[in-house]
């Protein structure tokens, strides 16, 4: 496996959030981090039908955009009674004329478990798939889950996107239920974070 042995890493995301997260949890092995829009990238569009692959969009994009490694991550919610939906299109499905509705998401994908008449539990899994990729094309992928499953009416004020209706494995709280620093133990993005620092930074 590749190391991370430059200084400054580009964050391919748009998402001041996300850049800070990631700078903190890189801070300990100096590496600074810059994020796509200091460096006017424009977002890819997200072709591919797969977290690794839309990733891959992402990091290898915006390497070769700006000669520095480039670190990606695609996240979202896989439900097994919905065939693996929304997958890829977790964040597609929030989408309104007027922004973001997760309320909205999270009732679409009730509405669809009720129609599939699947039993409970109905098991669901969050996904991140991180790709750190060089310039010359090499990345690395580093794969995170968060089993659990999904619970109806919605609990919790915490977190964002579908976290009022995951349940994790082994807890009788939501996501949206649970502080960050618990969730941010358990998590999809804790366990793909983990995998990266071990891979490519120790
Ligand atoms: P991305 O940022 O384009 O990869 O989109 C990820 C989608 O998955 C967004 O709609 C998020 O709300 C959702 N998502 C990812 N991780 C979590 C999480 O930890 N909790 C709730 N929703 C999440």
């Amino acid at each position: 496996m590749r190391k991370f042995t430059d200084d400054t890493l580009l964050v391919a995301t748009h998402n001041a959030g996300k850049l800070e997260e990631i700078g903190t949890l890189l801070a300990p092995y100096g590496v600074q981090v810059i994020g796509a829009a200091e460096r006017g990238l424009s977002e890819p569009e997200e072709t591919e039908t797969t977290f690794v692959g839309n990733a891959r969009i992402k990091a290898h994009a915006a390497a070769q955009a700006t000669g520095l490694p480039a670190l990606s991550d695609d996240s979202g919610i896989v439900i097994d009674a919905l065939g693996g939906a929304p997958g890829v299109h977790t964040a597609d499905w929030a989408i309104t004329e007027t922004g973001r509705d997760f309320v909205m998401a999270m009732t679409r994908a009730y509405d669809m478990l009720v129609a599939s008449k699947q039993p409970q539990p109905w098991t669901a899994r969050f996904c991140c798939t991180l790709v750190l990729a060089w310039p010359d094309g090499h990345d690395e992928v580093f794969e995170g889950t968060a089993e659990g499953w999904i619970v109806w009416p919605m609990r919790g004020t915490q977190g964002h996107g579908y976290d009022p209706i995951f349940q994790p494995l082994g807890h009788d709280v939501t996501f949206g239920e649970i502080d960050r620093w618990a969730k941010n133990r358990i998590s999809h993005r804790a366990d793909a974070f983990h995998k990266l620092v071990k891979g490519c930074f120790g």
